[in-house]
């Protein structure tokens, strides 16, 4: 099994989106999702495969390139993961959350209220192109991590267990500029049982080669209980 999932995987493919482009409605859009699933991350898909080819990452797996990968390569590997994980992070059939999930919410934010202001809080403060993730970090503590860019948890040891895209392109077909009512309306969709997978998954959350700087930037979220 180890050798299969180390196999050489030099041409990176998008991933169909695990339901129908109009199931998502009417919090996510079906023109949205044909942007954002068949342009934007395809592109991503693409540009990597191109970068990658002729390279020492040419036969690495996705996740080998996020950790060990810089600069364009880094970005384009980042997104491609960020984006498969954004679209598993979403569901026409939203649950509530589990009772185990839910304890450990209570037990780092108070209440499943008081995560979802904190990470609404830190979607709208976000300034520019990101990721806003829930995150179990290597103490167990459970935050809201916001992330630049392609940044992503697997970067600084967390395992991520829920991620929402507050890139201008994952809300601006539907709610224009207003990000607040998109992560408003992201709760309607937002795949709990799949945080809940994450959360009991094991070792994914290992120290990765680059705890540095990102990891001390946004160590002050951890304080921030809302
Ligand atoms: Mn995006």
């Amino acid at each position: 099994m180890a050798h299969a999932a180390r196999s050489p995987k030099a041409h990176h493919e998008l991933p169909e989106l695990p339901y129908a482009q109009d199931a998502l409605e009417p919090y996510v859009s079906r023109e949205t999702l044909e942007f954002h699933h068949g342009k934007h991350h395809r592109g991503y898909v693409e540009a990597l495969n191109g970068m990658i080819s002729g390279t020492e990452f040419e036969n690495s797996t996705l996740e080998e390139i996020v950790r060990n990968a810089s600069g364009t390569v880094l970005n384009l590997a980042a997104q491609s993961w960020n984006h498969s994980f954004l679209w598993k992070s979403m569901t026409p059939a939203s649950k509530p959350v589990d009772d185990a999930l839910k304890r450990r919410i209570q037990a780092n934010f108070g209440s499943l209220s008081l995560l979802k202001q904190l990470f609404k809080r830190k979607a709208v403060e976000a300034f520019g192109s990101g990721w806003i993730w829930l995150v179990e970090m290597p103490d167990s503590r459970l935050m809201v991590l916001p992330t630049s860019n392609a940044e992503n948890p697997l970067r600084v040891g967390g395992k991520a267990l829920l991620t929402c895209d507050v890139w201008e392109h994952a809300y601006y077909i539907d709610y224009r500029n207003d990000r607040a009512a998109y992560i408003d309306a992201f709760w309607n969709v937002a795949d709990w049982s799949f945080a809940a997978q994450n959360l009991t998954r094991q070792g994914e959350a290992s120290s990765p080669p680059d705890c540095g700087s990102l990891l001390r930037q946004k160590a002050m979220g951890a304080s921030d209980r809302g």
